[in-house]
């Protein structure tokens, strides 16, 4: 279902009217994770403010540890809703245990992101398959383009055809930043699927200074958006700290896309 054969001119997949995969980037940006009504509120703010036209934030985080944060839970998507309608920006959040769904569902979350960690959760995609919402899948920590193009095709076999693939950067032997964006796969992707393929710098690089090229190199190698850490404070930020930029910043990078790709 997810190869390019079925649809040769490429799908576009819309999220309340706004297309991702057409002539248009997208830039969803937000912060890491979910913290306070008023850090949701700022961030809003300035997500709008920059252009972006959709907002991301974690309510369920994956952590490494299980001590560390792990999301305020319901309540985050009650303050996220809440901050995110004020500019009538559609939201992006991630769910991690199927028992979550019908919660999404009541909340309205717009687009639902299944992490790097659940890509081969095989039971959670069948779910995610069964539901009209479109799914931002995240490529896994080591999996190959093969691997996620099935964990693509599991979601679609359930009937839900609304797929964005979101390249985050793959383990490698390097150890001088977070993951390897792997802009080789976007060419890749695109050319074996006709759905759209994002990126998202933030986790690949995992320092705010780096996500500006990555970015660039993102775009000018076809992708059809990009999913962007954004922090009011990213020096008070509870998760993600290094790698969130700032409003300012934000602002600043979707100039600098402005100029190799249509992004506001
Ligand atoms: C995230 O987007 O917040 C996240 C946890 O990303 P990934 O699953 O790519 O690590
Ligand atoms: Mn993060």
């Amino acid at each position: 279902i997810v190869s390019r054969d079925s649809h040769p001119q490429g799908s576009v997949i819309k999220v309340r009217g706004i297309p991702i995969g057409g002539e248009q980037i997208q830039v969803i940006s937000g912060p890491c994770s979910i913290e306070t009504q008023d850090q949701m509120n700022v961030a809003a703010d300035a997500v709008a403010a920059a252009g972006c036209r959709m907002m991301r934030g974690g309510a369920f985080k994956p952590r490494t540890s299980p001590y560390a944060f792990q999301g305020l839970g319901v309540e985050g998507l009650e303050y996220f809703q809440r901050a995110a309608e004020r500019h009538k920006l559609p939201i992006v959040t991630e769910l991690m245990d199927v028992r979550m769904l019908d919660t999404f569902m009541e909340y309205d979350v717009d687009v639902i992101q299944i992490g790097a960690r659940n890509m081969q959760n095989f039971d959670l995609l069948k779910e995610v398959g069964r539901v009209n919402k479109p799914i931002i899948l995240k490529r896994g920590l080591s999996a190959t383009v093969n691997e996620w193009l099935m964990a693509a095709e599991y979601i679609a076999a359930g009937g839900n055809h609304n797929i964005i693939f979101c390249e985050r950067g793959i383990r490698t032997f390097e150890t001088a930043y977070r993951n390897v964006l792997d802009v080789t796969a976007i060419p890749v992707l695109k050319r074996e699927t006709h759905l759209p393929v994002i990126v998202d710098p933030s986790h690949a690089g995992g320092k705010a200074w780096m996500v500006p090229a990555l970015a660039q190199a993102a775009v000018a190698a076809g992708a059809d958006g990009l999913l962007v850490e954004m922090h009011p404070n990213p020096c008070d930020a509870w998760c993600d700290a290094d790698q969130a930029l700032t409003p300012d910043e934000l602002k600043s990078l979707m100039v600098t896309l402005g100029a190799i790709a249509k992004a506001v």
